[in-house]
């Protein structure tokens, strides 16, 4: 028995004895009910993202200090709409960090990260129970990158749903470094890529060995998997069982227009798909325990995630000093030159404001910048833990 689950049971008592929980949360609008209330902490916001295929809401709730520009982070739940614990841990969570603004690790998040909370991705689904959208469409499955209609649940074309469009539309409209996406039906963390594996994968269309998946298809794989073997250990100490586990996406089952790789290929984001309950179709009613038993797992695994997720690039980008909108992409100084570029390259992207967040460890980087047809290579910028400035670099 490890030295943490006697305090973690005690944890989960006090948790029972003093939890608010969900036990009317039984519709997307009893949700957003629930969390509108919440809106009178005046840190946290709401907004409407877009109505749903039956016209539904879908909210998106926006945990900042102020205006001042800082990371923005996403998190996401209930895309698949059966999956109903994913949506009532950001619940749970949001609930947690508003209750607890003063807690050294709380605060310093919310000094230095915008946290935007997409609860409920598909409120039809959610209503009605179901893993798909009205139309029967897997949303995880309806995004572009390697987008395949292998099978009709994947939509006639990417993006053809109004869930799946809002979700683009959101990712697009604000500069995200950072996001995840919780599921239930599995308890594991799994990364990128989800559509071509390493060698050892089963059944991979095209295998290759582990330096040449790095090379050609994920530069920043140790980071990338080191983050997630984090969070799979914070998990494992917060739990009575050693049941979680960290595993690149395609190495679980292969996955054709998923959001995860979208994210990170077409925008550079860093991002997770985080399965939190071997119990999938969740329902609300008797199943309060589930819920805490999951944030009790997951609260400190996630807030860890988070921090680490504000070390990287921070940068403001201008040209002849004023913002620019550019496609950006790191080089690891000394190791991958602007005149080797490796074969494949995942740009980031500034804001209209010139912004730059991009999640890397520590260290120092040549960017490779393009702006209007131009190539700009910047030398020796640090990537470092964000604390309210940003590196200006006028290419
Ligand atoms: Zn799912």
């Amino acid at each position: 028995m490890k030295k943490y689950r006697l305090l973690i049971l005690l944890q989960l008592i006090l948790t029972l004895s003093c939890s608010p929980f969900t036990a009317s949360l039984e519709s997307s609008g009893k949700v957003f009910e629930y969390l509108n209330r919440a809106t009178q902490y005046e840190n946290l916001t709401s907004f409407e993202i877009a109505s749903s295929e039956l016209g539904a809401d879908i909210l998106c709730y926006k945990l900042s200090k102020d205006n001042t520009p800082r990371p923005n982070f996403l998190l996401i739940g209930g895309i698949h709409g059966n999956e109903r614990a994913s949506t009532f841990f950001l619940v749970n969570y949001i609930d947690y960090l508003l209750v607890n603004s003063l807690d050294t690790q709380v605060s310093q998040l919310l000094e230095n990260a915008n946290l935007y909370f997409l609860p409920i991705a598909n409120p039809d689904g959610f209503d009605r129970l179901r893993r798909n959208n009205s139309n029967n469409v897997d949303l995880n499955r309806n995004f572009s990158w390697a987008w395949s209609r292998i099978n009709s649940t994947h939509g006639e074309q990417p993006f053809d749903q109004a869930e799946s469009l809002a979700i683009k539309q959101l990712v697009e409209a604000n500069n995200f470094s950072l996001i995840l996406a919780f599921h239930t039906g599995q308890k594991c963390i799994s990364f990128l890529w989800d559509y071509i594996g390493k060698e050892e994968s089963k059944g991979s269309p095209a295998t290759y060995s582990e330096e040449e998946f790095i090379a050609n298809y994920l530069p920043e794989y140790p980071f990338i998997s080191t983050i997630a073997d984090n969070y799979e250990s914070d998990v494992d100490e917060d739990s009575l069982f050693d049941e979680f586990y960290a595993t690149l996406g395609y190495d679980w089952y292969p996955v054709f227009g998923s959001m995860q790789d979208w994210f990170y290929g077409e925008h550079g984001i860093l991002n997770y798909t985080i399965e939190i309950s071997n119990i999938q179709n969740s329902i609300v009613t008797g199943k309060e325990m589930e819920n805490l038993f999951i944030f009790s797992q997951h609260h400190r695994a996630l807030s860890n995630l988070l921090e680490t997720g504000l070390t990287g690039l921070h940068c403001r980008i201008t040209k002849d000093g004023l913002p620019i909108e550019a496609r950006v992409l790191p080089l690891r100084a000394g190791s991958r030159g602007f005149s080797d570029p490796v074969e494949f390259e995942t740009f980031s992207f500034s804001d209209k404001d010139g912004y730059l967040d991009i999640v890397l460890e520590e260290g120092e980087y040549n960017l490779l910048i393009e702006f209007e047809g131009q190539q700009y290579e910047v030398l020796n910028i640090d990537s470092r833990q964000f604390s309210d400035s940003y590196t200006l670099i006028e290419i």
